[in-house]
């Protein structure tokens, strides 16, 4: 059992472990443990993992999916969160892995630079990003751990191993869960700062169905919030402009900042009668979703949501692009029936990745959309049945979870899906044979 040696360990008696139990940003998972650490040298993380006998580390708390605790030493990577070196010359920034994406991002959008892929949130840390395939949207975008070129990964002894794009290790760290070390820092190649002019707004489902292979081609940023039971997604596109391009912006009516607050007073009446939720989303549509925005600025700036008023419990699964649309006709239909009670709050995100060859990537080998699905009664998430609705039909188009969010999925379903599993599974039983960065729930999915 560990024992406190410093001030950045502290070791739970029972009775406080019981009282203060690790919790996810939303409530729904919950682990007590016995010891947790807080380094902020890379000597104290490397000895915090030495000396576990199982350990996992943990971020933000923003997953969905019991993927960040659950063991009896627990690292909390809040303050190992500098920015060690910065390459204005060649845009590459070196980071300790607890730096959360905000804090990265007005670094180095102050010196010019951007990656060319950014999430809907800033709160997340970039070691929780990079293990997870955290992403955002564009024809040609790629998860965050792609821009990833070096790292320095805590092996389960301690040890340290750098890893460079060279590395045969590279294609199998990109998206590993922690499973296969710990990242102490992490070395991005950055993009050169450009700037957008950002358009949203809604348009009929048909339409962007018959658009937006096009728009991949002709936008930088490309996302469609689909809007289920109303007929309409809302578009958001963004075009590539000169920093000094005159854009005339047009704001969304300040009333629409309460969109979450009142979409959450809604929804509470769903959780008694499901059917609600089709005159909940035309509400929704009519009042929030009906104006147009234009707006001038960075991806960042642009497209990252800033604040969250509320919670929720998340879903996302992916599809090949060459089978999204039939994915999508089943599950509008399969959604909008009045056969089940799977009537799924709005939004749904639907965004796109570029094929990769990460071997755990949602993207690995394909051109890639993703589909999201999110309740805003996380607390009776379990209960949501468009859940499992959305589960079923992506499992049935050979669609993979974000590892992230909420999916049932154990690995008889999910082997089949990725080329590299057994090398996967080959490769973290080698580097870990002890299993110390296992949970119960990742053991039943890599063990
Ligand atoms: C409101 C909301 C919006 C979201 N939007 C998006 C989105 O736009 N795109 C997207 O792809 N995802 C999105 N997500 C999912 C989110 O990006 C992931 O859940 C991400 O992992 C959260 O980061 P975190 O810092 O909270 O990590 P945590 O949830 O704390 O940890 C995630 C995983 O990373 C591991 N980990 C953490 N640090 C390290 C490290 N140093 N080394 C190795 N492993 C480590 C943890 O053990 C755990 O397995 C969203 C989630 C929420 C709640």
């Amino acid at each position: 059992m560990n024992r406190p040696t410093s001030e950045h360990i502290t070791r739970k008696d029972d009775a406080t472990a019981r009282a203060e139990p690790w919790v996810s940003w939303n409530g729904n998972i919950v682990h007590s443990y016995d010891t947790v650490v807080s380094p902020s040298t890379e000597e104290e993380l490397a000895e915090a993992v030495r000396s576990a006998r199982r350990v996992r580390i943990y971020g933000n708390k923003q997953s969905s999916s019991d993927i960040a605790a659950g063991t009896e030493t627990l690292i909390d990577s809040s303050r190992y969160n500098r920015i060690l070196s910065f390459d204005e010359e060649a845009g590459r920034v070196t980071v300790q892995s607890g730096v959360t994406l905000k804090d990265l991002m007005q670094e180095i959008e102050a010196r010019g630079w951007t990656f060319p892929c950014l999430p809907d949130i800033d709160t997340v840390r970039i070691g929780g990003a990079l293990a997870t395939g955290t992403h955002g949207t564009a024809g040609d975008a790629h998860p965050l751990a792609e821009y990833m070129v070096a790292a320095r990964l805590i092996k389960a002894d301690g040890s340290i191993e750098e890893i460079d794009e060279s590395s045969d290790l590279m294609p199998a760290l990109r998206a590993s869960l922690g499973t296969l070390g710990v990242l102490s820092t992490v070395t991005f190649d950055l993009h050169p700062l450009y700037y957008m002019r950002v358009e949203e707004q809604a348009i009929p489902d048909e339409e962007w169905l018959a658009h937006y292979r096009q728009w991949l081609e002709d936008y930088e940023f490309v996302r469609i919030i689909w809007l289920p039971h109303t007929g309409y997604g809302w578009v958001v596109l963004g075009e590539r402009i000169d920093a000094d391009t005159p854009v005339e912006e047009r704001a969304a009516p300040r009333y629409v900042r309460h969109r979450r607050e009142v979409s959450k007073f809604l929804y509470k009446r769903t959780l008694r009668f499901p059917r609600f939720t089709r005159f909940a989303n035309r509400l929704i549509r009519t009042l929030f979703f009906a104006h147009r925005i234009v707006e001038k600025g960075t991806l960042y700036g642009a497209t990252v949501t800033k604040s969250r008023g509320s919670t929720l419990e998340l879903a996302e699964w992916t599809v090949a692009m060459d089978r999204f649309e039939e994915l999508f006709a089943k599950l509008r239909n399969a959604l909008e029936s009045n056969d089940n009670d799977a009537y799924a709050h709005v939004p749904m995100d639907i965004r796109f990745l570029k094929g990769d060859d990460t071997w755990l990537s949602t993207a690995y080998g394909r051109d890639t959309v993703t589909v999201g699905c999110v309740t805003r009664n996380p607390e009776h998430a379990d209960e949501y049945a468009a859940f499992d609705l959305v589960e079923r039909i992506f499992l049935e188009h050979e669609g993979r979870p974000h590892w992230a969010k909420r999916f049932r999925a154990k690995a008889p379903e999910l082997a089949p899906l990725y080329p590299r599993w057994d090398d996967f599974v080959a490769l973290r039983r080698r580097m870990d044979p002890e299993g110390k960065f296992l949970n119960p729930y990742l053991a039943e999915i890599f063990e």
